[in-house]
């Protein structure tokens, strides 16, 4: 990075990362300008960096923002490769990166770099959790909030920098190469952005491209997206899996059996059994870690992530026996599956973050039945139907709210649920809110599960899905 030291460098796009690379790049000398189509006052760190002599200009993207002499650009990873400061770079040949890139080019410390379509907040934040528990001082950053950038600044040598890097951050990638690379799975999922499912993937592979056999890949063995990037990789692999044996890697022992439908709830899932969290350094010793019922947060995909998250902690050379009890102690983060409270031998979760039909089909699955479910919020044109045997199979109630209700209502009637009820709009989302959970709470009996795990976004009613799981704790909490 030194090298840009007097050269033009122009950062697009004034998010918290944006703010935080074009410090450092000012800080290193370059001749710093940042962009945002939005209005100044909608941009409150501007003030700030023009105090620091950096060069803001919001509102609009001039057309001379890019010319010959630009050294760099550094675009927010939101920002499409058709946005028109980003084209002209390309047609100049000007360097396009995301920040991440250059937290690499800074940072002194080693990374772990976690990518996939789901459970990266989780895996990341395990990963902390267990490196911490191991001594080994991790730095968690990325995607998850804080700037890669900031991390990479504070990171000395023997730390770890943890970071949750999405595809789109990943995309902007040429030299970056984490310590090691862990892809969790591969949806169908931000085609939009990527346009196509093979630019999408190759964003992910991404995070591999430039290890070595220094290096470690911990891949999903049990996805077959990923797996078929394990014949291209230079690292050293060491993947997991909940349904095979592996001579290297780190597996369940015995091996869970797949489900044969895509949503039909398994009975192996709730049984309380003896499986084992397992791993083999390929040396033909298997050890234990702990029983999988014994991990801190439920349900099969929880699994996966821990078993990830045991790879990535393994290939950093963390202690096995320091791992067992953050891997017990683990409470999931805020708005995933969070256990809310106990009231009348009732439990109550908050799965805010569920914000589509199949993550909300997880959340059920991976809950005791009977559940009371709360769902229902923004339109965007599913009809929820995929959900019809899991309604069938595992609730006592529904409690359906905001535009997609009668959706959910009509999916709850064809599953034959006897208890829907609708709670209908009002100005006042909170108290629609809180309605919802005194309906849900009045359905539930000693045993059964209370879930707001909505299948739908929040926009409908709400500023974010943070502030949606925020009222139903405290609605859970008051009752
Ligand atoms: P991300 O950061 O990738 O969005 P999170 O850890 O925030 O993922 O989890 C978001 C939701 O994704 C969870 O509430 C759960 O429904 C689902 N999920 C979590 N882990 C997995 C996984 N390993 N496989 C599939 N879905 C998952």
């Amino acid at each position: 990075p030194a090298s840009y030291k007097g050269r033009k460098v122009v950062v697009l796009g004034l998010a918290r990362s944006g703010v935080s690379v074009a410090k450092v790049f000012h800080q290193l000398g370059a001749q710093v300008t940042v962009n945002d189509k939005k209005e100044r006052e909608l941009c409150p760190e501007a003030d700030e960096l023009t105090a620091l002599g950096i060069s803001v200009l919001c509102g609009f993207h001039p057309d001379d923002l890019i010319t010959e002499d630009t050294a760099l650009l550094i675009k927010n990873p939101g920002i499409p490769y058709s946005a028109s400061p980003v084209k002209r770079a390309l047609e100049l040949d000007v360097e396009v990166i995301t920040e991440v890139e250059a937290a690499y080019w800074l940072s002194p410390a080693p990374i772990i770099g976690i990518t996939g379509s789901n459970g990266k907040t989780t895996t990341t934040t395990w990963i902390g959790k267990l490196l911490e528990a191991a001594g080994k001082e991790p730095i968690v950053a990325g995607n998850i909030g804080r700037p890669l950038c900031e991390a990479a600044l504070e990171a000395a040598e023997d730390q770890w920098i943890v970071a949750e890097l999405s595809s789109f951050q990943l995309k902007g990638t040429d030299s970056f190469r984490p310590r090691v690379a862990l892809l969790l799975n591969i949806a169908e999922t931000h085609l939009d952005y990527h346009g196509n499912m093979d630019d999408y993937v190759n964003s992910k592979a991404k995070l591999f491209d430039n290890q070595t056999a220094e290096d470690v890949a911990v891949i999903n063995w049990d996805d077959s997206e990923c797996k078929a990037l394990s014949d291209l990789l230079a690292a050293q692999l060491f993947p997991f899996s909940l349904y095979e044996r592996l001579d290297t890697g780190v597996f369940i022992d015995p091996p869970y059996e797949r489900h044969s439908e895509g949503l039909q709830a398994s009975e192996a899932e709730t049984a309380s059994d003896s499986r084992q969290i397992v791993y083999n350094f390929g040396d033909g010793v298997k050890k234990t870690i702990l029983p999988v019922d014994e991990l801190g947060i439920p349900g099969r995909h929880n699994a996966a992530n821990a078993l990830a998250a045991i790879a990535a902690c393994l290939a950093a050379g963390a202690q096995p026996e320091r791992l067992e009890e953050p891997l017990r102690t683990f409470r999931g983060v805020e708005h995933r599956l969070e256990f809310v409270r106990e009231r009348n031998g009732v439990n109550y979760y908050n799965d805010s973050k569920a914000t589509n039909p199949a993550a909300t089909a997880m959340s059920v699955r991976s809950l005791p039945a009977p559940v009371v479910l709360i769902a229902g919020g923004l339109d965007r044109g599913s009809d929820y139907m995929e959900l019809v045997p899991l309604f069938r199979d595992r609730l006592k109630g529904l409690v359906v709210f905001g535009e997609t209700r009668e959706k959910l209502a009509r999916a709850a009637e064809l599953a034959g649920l006897s208890r829907v009820e609708i709670v209908e709009p009002s100005e006042d989302a909170e108290s629609v809110l809180q309605q919802a959970v005194k309906q849900a709470a009045a359905m539930a009996e000693q045993g059964d599960t209370v879930l707001l795990s909505p299948a739908c976004a929040s926009w409908d009613m709400f500023a974010s899905y943070e502030q949606r799981g925020r009222i139903f704790k405290d609605s859970a909490h008051t009752l």
